[in-house]
């Protein structure tokens, strides 16, 4: 980092040494994802240290935690109500707050981990995390049945079947950075063509009106993976009902936010187009890269691929014939 940008922000960190404050942050942030992924077997194991798994004993596991515990539990009987039992079982003593929360009944509360005793670990099971952790805290435990459990704990773990290191630097913010961009591309599920094209106002215009070079970015739902280009959009007003020009390229937006098809895209921006205006006709043509062509299977990375709808009046061949010559896109 230039130190002359640093020593110029110095305001900002209120006084802290910057670097020092950028070190802090990013070690900070690197114990917050530090995830701690426990085994089957060190289940297993730790429920055995508790000894309760005995014929005589009778067990409540705490939702949801416990409960997935009580899979474990060969011998015990499990009950269903923390009246009945004669211990009240736990996956994770965190905060002490549901431990609190059952001292009513008053049976001891266990846990297969309890933060409160084991925050610096150095119990027998220390050697098998290590390799994950190399400050001796535990940090954040993630046990067998709740793999997968969160978005992002789906994006580490395709991180790492593609043989990464998820706690590198550059890599801990990637689950969380990854989900935010795929939200954005597909932002038009949650917008309405429909909708954006009910403000319409009169015209005695009646002829071919066209809206082209409107860029977009879609996501082929193959491969999720982009596919980039123009659409040129074109109508032919019924009554002079018209719309403004940027709503047709929102309405190209609305339908290329989302997992697509080029063709299905195509068919969708017409259609939309056609219905919310009644038109005589509605002409779309697609001109896109894909991704998933250019840099992976086929190696094409100049190859295009050109889609066309033509709805109503651009089906006959004078006006499909105008539709084209004014898009610059075919014939
Ligand atoms: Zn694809």
């Amino acid at each position: 980092m230039n130190n002359s940008i640093l020593k110029k922000s110095r305001g900002f960190w209120n006084g802290a040494d910057p670097v020092e404050r950028t070190k802090q942050i990013m070690e900070k942030s690197i114990k917050a994802r530090k995830i701690y992924k426990m085994s089957h077997g060190e289940v297993r194991e730790r429920l055995k240290a508790l000894n309760i798994d005995k014929p005589e004993n009778k067990i409540f596991g705490v939702p949801r935690g416990g409960m997935c515990l009580c899979n474990y539990i060969e011998e015990a009987e499990l009950v269903l109500y923390p009246e009945q039992a004669d211990f009240i079982l736990d996956d994770i003593i965190d905060s002490g707050a549901t431990k609190e929360k059952f001292s009513k009944y008053k049976k001891p509360f266990l846990a297969i981990v309890d933060k409160t005793k084991e925050g610096k670990y150095t119990s027998k099971f220390f050697n098998e995390m290590d390799h994950v952790l190399d400050d001796h805290e535990l940090g954040w435990v993630a046990f067998p049945w709740e793999n997968e459990t969160s978005p992002e704990d789906a994006v580490e773990r395709i991180i790492q079947y593609l043989g990464e290191d998820v706690s590198r630097q550059g890599l801990i913010d990637t689950p969380r950075r990854v989900l935010k961009a795929l939200a954005e591309m597909t932002s038009g599920y949650d917008q309405s063509a429909t909708e954006l094209l009910q403000t319409t106002f009169e015209s005695d215009h009646d002829q071919m009106i066209i809206s082209k070079g409107i860029r977009f970015t879609s996501l082929c739902e193959h491969h999720i993976l982009p596919f980039v280009g123009t659409v040129a959009v074109a109508y032919i007003p019924k009554k002079g009902k018209v719309v403004g020009l940027s709503k047709l390229s929102r309405v190209v937006q609305v339908f290329a936010k989302r997992l697509q098809i080029q063709e299905r895209m195509t068919s969708q921006i017409a259609e939309a187009i056609q219905e919310a205006l009644d038109c005589l006709g509605t002409g779309v043509i697609v001109k896109a890269h894909h991704s998933c062509m250019g840099c992976r299977g086929a190696n094409q990375p100049d190859s295009e691929m050109i889609t066309s709808e033509l709805l109503g009046v651009f089906r006959k061949p004078e006006v499909r014939s105008e539709f084209m010559k004014l898009s610059g896109m075919g014939e």
